[in-house]
């Protein structure tokens, strides 16, 4: 009976600790940054894409219960420490997890989050105008050939760059030649606007103006 009872407490231990990550709850509705990005969009890339990453990111995890106490932020930072057979699965996975809980934060409906006079000043400093700022964001968003994101990143000193790099591979990682903090993301994988751009990335990436969030973007850009 000891036995039966052991048995069974590890097996539910190693159910929940099986699924250390999950998708989070959005800030707002799937149709709330509509019609720049529609709402159907909105769900299955959370449902579906985003929920893919978190499952094949905790399976990969399962056999490894000292690695499931980690940060995803950690675990993504030092893939090279990881076992070889999980590494390439966190990198796409633990990666796609970071990349979207990230970018859903960014996004807001349109005209609820606006860019501050302090924000505009800094990106004028960084880029001549807040227009040349967004023609280089876009550029990296258009030029990342096939899926990644395009990025906007904060250094020690302040200064803003802008990067992009392919699949779901970011800047906290070391085989990432850009380094920085993220304060700025756009998901550029045709999952994230297809439905309703078909195979124009460009006006997307228009659209994904519209539906910053620029609050969280200040908040990073001044939080170390
Ligand atoms: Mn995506």
């Amino acid at each position: 009976m000891k036995q039966i009872i052991i048995t069974i407490a590890v097996w539910v231990a190693a159910m929940f600790a099986s699924a250390q990550f999950s998708t989070p709850t959005l800030g707002f509705g799937y149709g709330a940054l509509e019609p720049y990005i529609d709402s159907t969009t909105m769900f299955i890339h959370l449902n579906n894409h985003h929920a893919a990453y978190v499952n094949n990111l905790n399976n990969a995890l399962s056999k490894y219960p000292d690695l499931q106490k980690k940060s995803i932020e950690a675990l993504i930072s030092n893939i090279n420490a990881l076992p070889v057979d999980i590494r390439t699965a966190v990198r796409n996975n633990g990666g796609g997890h970071y990349n979207h809980t990230l970018f859903w934060t960014l996004l807001a409906p349109a005209g609820s989050a606006k860019m501050s006079a302090k924000l505009e000043k800094k990106l004028n400093d960084n880029f001549g105008s807040v227009d040349k700022f967004k023609a280089e964001f876009e550029n990296a968003a258009a030029t990342r050939f096939g899926s990644g994101w395009a990025w906007m990143l904060v250094d020690k000193n302040g200064k803003l760059t802008i990067t992009s790099t392919p699949n779901q591979d970011n800047p906290l990682m070391k085989e990432v030649e850009a380094k920085g903090k993220i304060i700025l993301a756009i998901d550029v994988w045709e999952h994230a606007y297809y439905l309703k751009y078909q195979s124009k990335r460009a006006a997307y990436v228009k659209s994904f103006w519209e539906v910053v969030n620029w609050k969280e973007v200040e908040k990073l850009m001044c939080t170390k």
